[in-house]
């Protein structure tokens, strides 16, 4: 295959001029930060996970009538996407405590939020994300009202259903991360997701033993990083063994 033009490399993906116009392949690399950068790592395999855990919810999100950059996985480690002009804001919602707000709001990791809190981050590495108010996002034009009145709207209607889903298979949804972006079709913006959902960006607990099945476990040292990233995509049923065995096999999908 020709090699493709290079646009960024980002912290754990690379992103390359896709086949057609208007399109981006996302390469996922093993490499892990946290912290902003402070630490660095790679976990092996993570690359070849989040780029199947990634195609498998936003698949199941587009299927709930919600825009995603998802086009088609293309091999082990890239995907295509449409090209959008991403709104510089990283939308969190929260569930239950943990992670910045425990420290922010002096809480105990663990405890449910009253209801799902919904945060905006700017995306400034060099300010380390700073937590912004809707106010500012107004006020310096990083996305409009109405856009934002999507985004939330989208956002929650996500939680709720990756939360039913990740339920159905032992998972505790705490919180996640998504970024949005602008897609122009014929002289008009639509918001869609974008980037990915993966452990990278979430925060997954077991439902029976809150064992931490996500990033934290590279963050905190905590050790079987990849086995976690492994146990979601297994519950998920998208691990590439299982997937060969549901081709292999005459089950449903093969009528
Ligand atoms: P970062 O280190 O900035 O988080 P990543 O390694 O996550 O970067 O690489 C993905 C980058 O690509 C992010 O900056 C993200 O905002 C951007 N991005 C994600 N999806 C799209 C898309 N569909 N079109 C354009 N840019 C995108
Ligand atoms: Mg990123």
């Amino acid at each position: 295959m020709t090699r493709r033009r290079q646009i960024y490399e980002g912290k754990a993906k690379i992103l390359y001029e896709g086949p057609e116009p208007g399109t981006i392949v996302q390469y996922f690399k093993d490499d892990a930060t946290a912290g902003n950068g402070a630490k660095k790592g790679t976990i092996t395999g993570k690359g070849v996970l989040n780029n199947r855990i990634s195609e498998y919810l936003m698949t199941q999100i587009e299927d709930i009538g919600i825009p995603t950059h998802f086009i088609r996985r293309l091999n082990m480690r890239e995907q295509l996407v449409k090209a959008v002009e991403i709104i510089p804001l990283e939308i969190v919602v929260r569930n239950v405590a943990a992670g910045s707000i425990v420290k922010r709001l002096g809480l105990e990791e663990g405890v449910r939020l009253p209801r799902p809190l919904v945060e905006y981050y700017l995306k400034n590495d060099e300010l380390n994300d700073p937590l912004v108010l809707e106010d500012y996002i107004t006020a310096f034009n990083w996305a409009t009202v109405q856009e934002m009145d999507e985004i939330v709207t989208y956002t929650l209607r996500i939680n709720d259903f990756l939360s039913g889903l990740l339920l159905g298979v032992g998972i505790k949804l705490i919180d996640f991360k998504l970024e949005f972006g602008r897609y122009w079709k014929d002289e008009e913006s639509h918001i869609v997701l974008a980037d990915e959902i993966s452990p990278d960006n979430c925060r997954f607990w077991d439902i029976e033993s809150g064992e931490k099945l996500d990033k934290d476990r590279f963050r905190r040292d905590l050790g079987k990083v990849e086995e976690a990233y492994q146990e979601v995509a297994r519950r998920l049923k998208i691990l590439p063994e299982s997937n060969v065995e549901s081709i292999k096999g005459k089950g449903p999908e093969s009528i």
